[in-house]
């Protein structure tokens, strides 16, 4: 090129943070990004993007970049650059020793919701269809399975039923459990101007910090971390008793009203009040705003799913929508925000231990028929996989031997991170692949695999509101850097042989060898061969795209499922006719008792520590850490705590404190916030080892987890505070 003008070329794209999914223009010069901008034609988000998105451009290149595959060697900073092929080699022979003699449970994967949707599905068929093996979990299990369990559990079926246009026609909007002003920021402006269009709309705010969410809200609630389940419960109580309930819905599309209707009996409006610590009068005002509104949207995210109580806070709150009717209509239902890009395509690939693609399930046989024969097998193993907290531990008691992590950072985002550490140092092998370096889960790692990042790659994704998309490629991947799912083709090619050399029984006689076997199953040339394979498994299913393909998604731009064969768009709405995918085709009222925090405070650790996200910074830094400006509005981690209590420990802004819980401690500078409760704390998740040693605040959380959902609590770990004073 030397000599010659760059060109400067464009690619559609997507951002590759938040769940919001807003769409986004690549500008580059056909090898390097340049630029960004937020694309127009984009539903998400009509050319806007916050500030994490507009500074894309400057996160795609840098030192950190992995280019080669690296070996490495733990304890040390001694990496040393593979071929691919003996990079692969190297592993297939461990993991094919390991399921030869120890059984495919003994090998795991840990994945992320930042993976792409051809991602998910060919790591999904390489564990459960290819190895035997269905323990894959994804650090989506961190963020959203309870919405998972609980849509499953109250409408049969893990489908948000609104859209992002309902914020639009919403009378009411009940926000519980997410500061949307920081997690997902072109929500938030969408949100503000509804209200400013529509000053009428009435925007109630659940959240034991007052978060600038909350700065908008008509009515704000509050209320002590993890005491959810007992508001929802009041105000369906208030509901009742107020009469605004719609009787003809609930008769003719619900089932399971009596027993919650004799359950909320007891959770009456001054109990509530004061276990949830919030005035009676403003509880009645939520209920009321609620029940009054011709359409109520409820939108959550971690605040509700991020509990060792998760799913039972979701199916209370859908209690409430359809209790009012409140659900299949405009600017209503219940609509759990994701926090990845990619979350909900994980979900729809089959990409947790106990689900299939296509929305099944591995504990239902027909399920797995179904499965077994779309991808040419045998069977598939019958029992669901660990989910991300017993996988670490797994790991750790040597009942699994070897984990493939991709994509992701537990040593930095799993709870109880001193556990997640001791996991990885007993391992066998520890495989990580990602496309940056030097991120604290690869001190760990026993290899490095480079993988494609944004831009570099085709790829398809699904956002919060069932929308998918299309990601062009814009330049090439640095070095020999591949896309994840040529990663983990290329991998059952190499495992076929390394199988083969150890005599490893076959399932059957159907293949020659598994050699021949994994050329049958992964015989992938591009995103658009795996896309038709997985569309295939979506087939009558509730989320069936079976009338999708690549060029409908470029000419008429990204859609909502479900998108059947026959159709012209995707369905912005589900249950309009109220008819529910459970065996009765009714929703399902769940009647939950209220249960309190896994960890409650005592003399010993007398407050309550909550973790969160900032506006700037998204998950461990790996991108956002690149860019200066993205550190203006918060330089490093800190700890939030309210003047009294700061008083009375004697702290102060800009001191240091040592915050201790049952498993760990860190060292952190103080924020006095008056938009705190007493006895409450705040700490920001993102900053890792690079940005603040000793201030790791997942090295306090504990690894309590819903039975259900196997989502960890991080809202809530009781801890001790002292100043750090020095001679
Ligand atoms: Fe990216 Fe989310 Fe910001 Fe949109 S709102 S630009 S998806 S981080």
């Amino acid at each position: 090129q030397s000599g010659q003008p760059l060109r400067r070329l464009e690619s559609k794209s997507a951002c590759p943070y938040c769940g919001t999914g807003c769409g986004v223009i690549i500008e580059h010069d056909g090898q390097h990004i340049t630029g960004v901008r937020g694309d127009p034609d984009h539903p998400a988000n009509f050319g806007q993007l916050c500030s994490k998105g507009s500074n894309l451009h400057l996160t795609s290149r840098g030192d950190d970049r992995a280019r080669e595959p690296l070996q490495h060697q733990r304890g040390s900073e001694n990496w040393s650059p593979l071929r691919w092929p003996e990079a692969l080699m190297q592993m297939a022979k461990v993991w094919a020793e390991i399921i030869h003699t120890q059984g495919p449970q003994a090998v795991a994967f840990y994945v992320s919701g930042q993976l792409s949707t051809e991602d998910y599905y060919v790591v999904n068929k390489l564990a459960k269809g290819f190895i035997g093996t269905n323990h894959i979990d994804t650090n989506s299990r961190l963020c959203m399975a309870s919405a998972v369990t609980g849509y499953k559990s109250s409408l049969g079926m893990d489908s948000v039923p609104c859209g992002y246009e309902d914020f639009d026609s919403a009378d009411c909007l009940f926000i519980v459990g997410a500061n949307v002003a920081y997690a997902h920021p072109i929500l938030f402006r969408r949100i503000e101007a509804a209200k400013l269009r529509r000053p009428e709309l009435q925007i109630i705010v659940v959240d034991p910090r007052r978060t600038p969410t909350a700065a908008i809200a008509d009515i704000f609630l509050p209320i002590q971390p993890g005491t959810d389940v007992a508001l929802f419960h009041g105000m369906l109580h208030i509901l009742i008793w107020e009469g605004f309930l719609n009787r003809a819905f609930i008769e003719t599309h619900t089932e399971g009203w009596e027993e919650l209707k004799a359950r909320v009996q007891n959770y009456t409006p001054q109990w509530v009040a004061e276990t949830c610590a919030i005035p009676v009068a403003d509880l009645r005002a939520a209920a009321i705003a609620f029940g009054q509104a011709p359409a109520a949207l409820s939108l959550w995210c971690q605040g509700l799913n991020q509990s060792s109580h998760g799913t039972d806070k979701n199916v209370a709150l859908i209690n409430l929508h359809l209790a009012t009717g409140q659900i299949g209509r405009p600017g209503a239902g219940p609509f759990s925000l994701t926090g990845q890009p990619n979350a909900m395509g994980g979900r729809e690939t089959g990409g947790m231990p106990a689900l299939l693609p296509g929305h099944r399930e591995i504990a239902n046989p027909e399920h797995r028929a179904e499965i077994a024969a779309l991808w040419g097998v045998e069977s598939l193993h019958p029992q669901p996989g660990y989910t991300a907290v017993p996988l670490f531990q797994a790991l750790e008691r040597g009942e699994i031997e070897t984990v493939w992590i991709t994509c992701t950072n537990p040593v930095l985002s799993m709870p109880d991170q001193t556990q997640v550490q001791r996991a990885l140092e007993k391992a066998r092998l520890v495989v990580l692949q990602d496309s940056f370096l030097g991120t604290e889960t690869a001190a760990y790692a026993d290899l490095l695999l480079p993988a494609a990042s944004w831009g570099e790659r085709e790829a398809l994704v699904t956002n919060s509101e069932r929308r998918i998309t299309h990601l062009r490629t814009a330049v090439p991947a640095p070095g020999s850097a591949l896309p994840d799912w040529m990663i983990f083709r290329d991998f059952a090619f190499i495992l076929g042989d390394a199988l083969d050399a150890l005599n490893h029984p076959l399932p059957s006689a159907k293949d020659a060898s598994w050699a021949a076997r994994a050329q049958r199953m992964f015989n992938f040339a591009d995103s658009t061969s795996i896309f038709l394979e997985y569309r295939e498994c979506t087939r009558g299913r509730d989320l069936d795209i079976t009338g999708l393909d690549f060029s409908v998604l470029d000419n008429q731009g990204p859609q909502q499922w479900p998108y059947p064969e026959g159709a012209v768009a995707g369905q912005a709405r589900l249950y309009a006719d109220g008819v529910f995918p459970t065996p009765s085709g009714r929703a399902r009222f769940r009647d939950p008792e209220y249960l309190g925090v896994a960890e409650e405070i005592d003399a010993r650790y007398p407050l309550r520590l909550t973790t969160g996200r900032l506006r700037d910074h998204w998950h461990s830094m790996s991108r956002t850490g690149k860019v200066a400006a993205l550190f203006a509005s918060d330089a490093e981690a800190f700890l939030e705590i309210q003047p009294d209590d700061a008083r009375r420990l004697n702290l102060d802004n800009d001191m240091l404190a040592k915050v201790s819980s049952r498993r760990g401690n860190n060292i952190l500078r103080v924020r006095v916030n008056a938009d705190l409760q007493p006895g409450l704390l705040f700490a920001p998740m993102h900053f890792g080892r690079r940005y603040a040693p000793a201030a790791l605040c997942n090295q306090l959380t504990l690894a309590a987890i819903d039975p259900i959902s196997g989502e960890p609590e991080f809202k809530h770990t009781a801890v001790q505070v002292e100043p750090v004073l020095f001679p």
